[in-house]
C-alpha cells in the first residue's frame, strides 16, 4: 500500500507573519502522519520558522526547489546542505513554472533528484505536458522522456523514495483541472515508464500525486483512482481551511 501524500505549493505567496500563523493553527489538526503524509511548500525565507512551529506534530515542511550544488558562486539560490540542516526533508524539484521561467531542464532537474538523495530530502519531482503538446497527443512522450531523464542513474530504492507530481500545465492555477480518468491514465503510463526503467515491484512503491487546480470539492475524485497516491496544490494550499479538508481526504 502506499501512503497518500498532499503537499501545499505556496509559490510566492504569504509574508513570514502569515506563514507562522498557518503553521500555528494546522499543526495539531492534520491527519496522523502514519496515514497520510502532510507538507507545506513555502518560500525558503520561512522554511526555518515553520519547521519549528510545526514541531514534533505531523505536517512538514517542503522547499519549492533548491540547488544541486553544495555551495558556491551560485547568488541567490538555495543550497541542499542548508535545507538538510534546518531539518527540511522535502523539496519539489523541476515544476513546470522553474522549467518555464527559470530555464530548468530535465538535466539539472536530475541532478537535483541526486543532491536531494545525498542530503536526506525527498524529492518531489514535477513532469506534465504543456496544452500544445496535449493537444497534438505527445503527453506519453513528454513525460516518458521527463521521467527517463528525471530518473537517470537512480538506483531501485532511490527510485522507490521519489514523489513524482504529473502536472498538466494547462490545468495549473487555471481552475481548469484534467479529468480524474485522463490524469489517470498519464500517472499510469508514469508507472509504466518507471518499471520499464527498473522493475514492477519499484513501480508500484513510487507515489505519484495528481496536481493541477485540485480544491477540497474535487481531491476525493482523484485519490479513488488506482494510479493516483496523493496531489500537489497551489491556490488551494494557501487558506488553512482548505488545506486541512485537502489533508483530511488524504
Ligand atoms: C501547483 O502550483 O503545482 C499547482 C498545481 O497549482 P494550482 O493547484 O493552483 O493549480
Amino acid at each position: 500500500m502506499r501512503k497518500p501524500i498532499i503537499a501545499g505549493n505556496w509559490k510566492m505567496n504569504k509574508t513570514h507573519q502569515e506563514a507562522v500563523a498557518f503553521m500555528e493553527e494546522v499543526r495539531g489538526n492534520v491527519p496522523s502522519k502514519n496515514e497520510v503524509e502532510t507538507v507545506v511548500c513555502a518560500p525558503a525565507l520561512f522554511l526555518k520558522d515553520m519547521h519549528d512551529k510545526a514541531e514534533s506534530s505531523d505536517v512538514a515542511v517542503g522547499a519549492q526547489t533548491m540547488h544541486f550544488e553544495e555551495g558556491g558562486a551560485f547568488t541567490g539560490e538555495i543550497s541542499p546542505a542548508a535545507l538538510q540542516d534546518m531539518g527540511i526533508a522535502y523539496s519539489i524539484i523541476g515544476h513546470s513554472e522553474r522549467r518555464e521561467m527559470f530555464n530548468e531542464t530535465d538535466e539539472s532537474v536530475n541532478k537535483k533528484v541526486h543532491a536531494a538523495f545525498r542530503h536526506e530530502i525527498t524529492p518531489i519531482m514535477c513532469c506534465g505536458e504543456t496544452l500544445e503538446e496535449r493537444e497534438s497527443s505527445q503527453t506519453e512522450q513528454v513525460v516518458r522522456t521527463q521521467i527517463e531523464k528525471g530518473f537517470a542513474g537512480l538506483s531501485a530504492e532511490q527510485a522507490k523514495q521519489v514523489v513524482v507530481a504529473y502536472e498538466p500545465i494547462w490545468a495549473i492555477g487555471t481552475g481548469k483541472s484534467s479529468s480524474a480518468e485522463d490524469a489517470n491514465e498519464t500517472c499510469q503510463t508514469i508507472r509504466q515508464v518507471i518499471a520499464e526503467l527498473y522493475d514492477e515491484q519499484t513501480a508500484e512503491a513510487v507515489r505519484i500525486q495528481y496536481g493541477g487546480s485540485v480544491k477540497p470539492e474535487n481531491i476525493n475524485s482523484y485519490l479513488a483512482q488506482e494510479h493516483i497516491d496523493g496531489a500537489l496544490v497551489g491556490g488551494a494550499s494557501l487558506k488553512t481551511d482548505a488545506f486541512l479538508q485537502l489533508a483530511e481526504a488524504g
